[in-house]
């Protein structure tokens, strides 16, 4: 089976976290550090705190943004249900905004008639690699006095502008799962250039302390105080180590990921019925996902038959995502359901996520097509 995501670990990552089996910290080392200040620096931040996966950096930012109880969050059905988990975390509420139906990417639009006077922030994620609209999403963001939390977990490595993803709004969130743009495993890390949410969330972190282990090690002190109510989501030197190997061939597998990408759009180009997302003017993607959307009008086949017969084929295609706010929680804790989001909902009903990684070879690209326009039963 060809899986739609796969890590890419080489000799050196491995050597990496051996060096780091044989030393003194397994964590809350000096790995950690490495690792927030390479991605940082890689994305244009001043400060970056690493956590035990991307879930929980989306808690710790949403905590720090001081998102509480009687709050509305903005953010997309398009995404991980992580993301508005995030705001339930903090016994806020996340409000859906609806999708742009080229790009799947939040739409600015729909935003603004979703503020209320309860708004306090907006979390958009950059759907399969693509960095949002910022120029519209920062000036908005202005405009109502809201802050802008980024679910950068898929665009690791793209730019907006020339500007790295992440480099956007108040803070932003990445994941390190292995299907993500680089891995630690597990491991997530939020990049911000603001010292204070920085503080609070380093603290959040390790319990709602102020001070680590290695910080009162080399001190030698053994005092501590608890000042708020944190968590454990501490990442281990083990995962930094592999983490910080990673980031180095970051851009040669972007590189990889967006040559994949071209070779589909060229297949695809030519075929009535199989369209790939735009990707806007400006913007380098880094395809974290390769979706398209199947026209059952124009194939006279469905997504769910494409589905199917893809997996049969030996093809481990997906589908990135159920609306959130079709799940049953949302609908029994929020009331949310079919007809919030037509757009994000028509398009759910067309998209397939198709295998995209650094070791996909073009022979194998070249497969996924054959395969999916035999599925679909158009002429490439
Ligand atoms: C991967 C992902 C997350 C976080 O995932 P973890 O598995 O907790 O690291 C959050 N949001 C989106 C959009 C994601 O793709």
């Amino acid at each position: 089976m060809i899986p739609y995501g796969r890590q890419t670990i080489e000799d050196d990552d491995i050597e990496a976290v051996t060096r780091v089996l044989r030393g003194d910290w397994l964590t809350t080392g000096p790995m950690v550090d490495e690792f927030e200040a390479a991605v940082s620096s890689f994305v244009g931040r001043k400060y970056g705190v690493a956590v035990a996966n991307g879930t929980a950096a989306l808690h710790v930012a949403m905590h720090a943004a001081g998102i509480g109880p009687g709050d509305e969050v903005i953010t997309t059905p398009i995404t991980f249900a992580a993301t508005s988990n995030s705001v339930l975390y903090c016994g806020a509420t996340p409000v859906f905004a609806d999708v742009c139906a080229d790009t799947l990417l939040i739409d600015p639009d729909s935003i603004e008639k979703k503020i209320t006077p309860r708004t306090k922030a907006i979390a958009p994620v950059d759907y399969a690699g693509q960095p949002c609209d910022f120029d519209r999403l920062e000036a908005i963001a202005k405009k109502h006095g809201l802050l802008l939390i980024v679910d950068a977990c898929h665009s690791l490595g793209g730019h907006y502008k020339a500007k790295p993803a992440g480099g956007f709004g108040d803070m932003a969130v990445f994941s390190f799962h292995p299907v993500k743009q680089i891995t630690t495993g597990e491991g997530g890390l939020i990049v911000t250039d603001d010292e204070a949410l920085y503080k609070k969330m380093r603290s959040f972190r390790n319990h709602g302390i102020t001070t680590d282990h290695r910080q009162r090690a080399q001190q030698g002190a053994w005092f501590y105080e608890m000042v708020e109510l944190g968590y454990n989501y501490r990442i281990t030197d083990i995962q930094c180590a592999l983490g910080f190997s990673q980031l180095k061939k970051l851009p040669r597998w972007i590189e990889r990921r967006q040559e994949i990408a071209a070779r589909y759009d060229a297949a695809f180009s030519a075929i009535d019925g199989i369209d790939g997302l735009s990707c806007q003017a400006g913007v380098s993607h880094a395809y974290h996902l390769y979706v398209v959307r199947i026209d059952r009008e124009k194939t006279g086949c469905d997504r769910q038959a494409a589905f199917m017969r893809m997996r049969e084929a030996g093809i481990g295609v997906n589908v990135h995502y159920v609306p959130v706010h079709y799940h049953p929680y949302y609908r029994q804790t929020l009331g949310t359901g079919a007809g919030d989001c037509p757009v994000a909902e028509a398009a759910y009903e067309e998209i397939l996520s198709l295998p995209i990684y650094p070791g996909l070879t073009d022979e194998q690209v070249d497969e996924v097509v054959r395969a999916l326009t035999c599925a679909v039963g158009v002429n490439a």
